[in-house]
């Protein structure tokens, strides 16, 4: 079964302690597809400007992505620009250029509507509940966000909430939105606000995943160098609905195997700057770490 991804398609200048790499691609919606291709198909929503260079359109169709959905508008692609301290855990943003993003509706073709998988990735949630009002009964959708939602469109966020299937929030927001002091806490309140599968994203600490069946607790893969961690949640949350919507059966059954998928394939996206290294993979690459994993996590 397919996954449509909808979220920012964007060009990414990206400042570590060590390199600077100016416009790769990015964008979460990008991360995210390229993570969902090495399982099954992946249908993208998104929108570029007439700067967008030629080899990242090619780029996404070497992974099969299919880009009816991919609008080409007037104007510049949006631009975001990002700066690591020496503790790669800390991110400051240094450019948010909106361009296309500004005028952007997300309009589905008529091959998306029936998608039974949805990844809303991180994009201003009132397009996130735009796509989900085009979509005819999926199966199963889960949103991403970014505190700057939180700051600035929490009453559309909320509104969302109760129409998804699964939240996916790094710890940091789950704690802002929800005033909570500890994990726990915070994943009962996120229930309560809709979403029947909650997942909070813990960076180099990996992942909380809480069901109606109980927790499951994901280790990130540990890496011995990170190049750059731009893009990690999407590729997480992207692998992990690849991986579900190829996956036979309930998905309370196979949602811990697909988390580790998406740990797996983030620990790759951050071994090389924007998508380097994603593009070079190939299933097996993620299949062999996984086995590594469940060796390290095995007691
Ligand atoms: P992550 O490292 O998982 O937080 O994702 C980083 C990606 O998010 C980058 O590729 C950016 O292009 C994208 N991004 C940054 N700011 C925004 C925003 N305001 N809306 C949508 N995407 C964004």
């Amino acid at each position: 079964m397919s996954v449509l991804i909808v979220g920012s398609t964007a060009l990414d200048s990206i400042k570590t302690p060590k390199a600077e790499n100016p416009r790769l691609l990015g964008g979460s919606a990008s991360h995210a597809a390229v993570a969902a291709s090495f399982f099954g198909p992946v249908k993208l929503v998104g929108v570029v400007g007439d700067d967008f260079p030629k080899r990242y359109v090619q780029l996404y169709r070497r992974h099969g992505i299919d880009l009816e959905g991919l609008q080409r508008l007037p104007g510049k692609t949006f631009h975001w620009s990002g700066e690591y301290e020496t503790n790669m855990n800390n991110r400051r943003t240094l450019l948010t250029e909106l361009g296309v993003f500004e005028t952007f509706t997300p309009t589905l073709p008529k091959a998306y509507q029936t998608s039974p998988f949805v990844l809303l990735a991180n994009i201003a949630p009132a397009l996130q509940l735009h796509v989900l009002d085009q979509m005819r009964r999926p199966k199963f959708i889960a949103a991403d966000t970014m505190d700057l939602w939180l700051n600035i469109a929490l009453a559309d966020l909320l509104k969302l909430l109760k129409r998804i299937d699964c939240f996916v929030l790094n710890d940091g927001e789950a704690y802002q939105l929800t005033k909570a002091d500890n994990v726990v806490t915070a994943i009962k309140k996120l229930h309560q606000l809709g979403p029947k599968y909650v997942i909070i994203k813990k960076g180099e600490h990996g992942a909380i995943v809480s069901t109606p069946k109980g927790f499951f607790i994901a280790p990130a893969f540990p890496l011995h160098r990170v190049v750059d961690p731009t893009g990690a949640g999407d590729s997480f949350v992207g692998g992990m609905m690849g991986y579900l919507a190829t996956a036979r059966g309930a998905i309370d059954d196979n949602l811990r195997r697909a988390v580790v998928y998406g740990t797996v394939v983030a620990s790759f996206c951050c071994e090389g700057f924007g998508l380097n290294r994603t593009t070079k993979l190939k299933r097996g690459h993620i299949e062999l770490r996984v086995r590594e994993l469940a060796g390290l996590t095995k007691f």
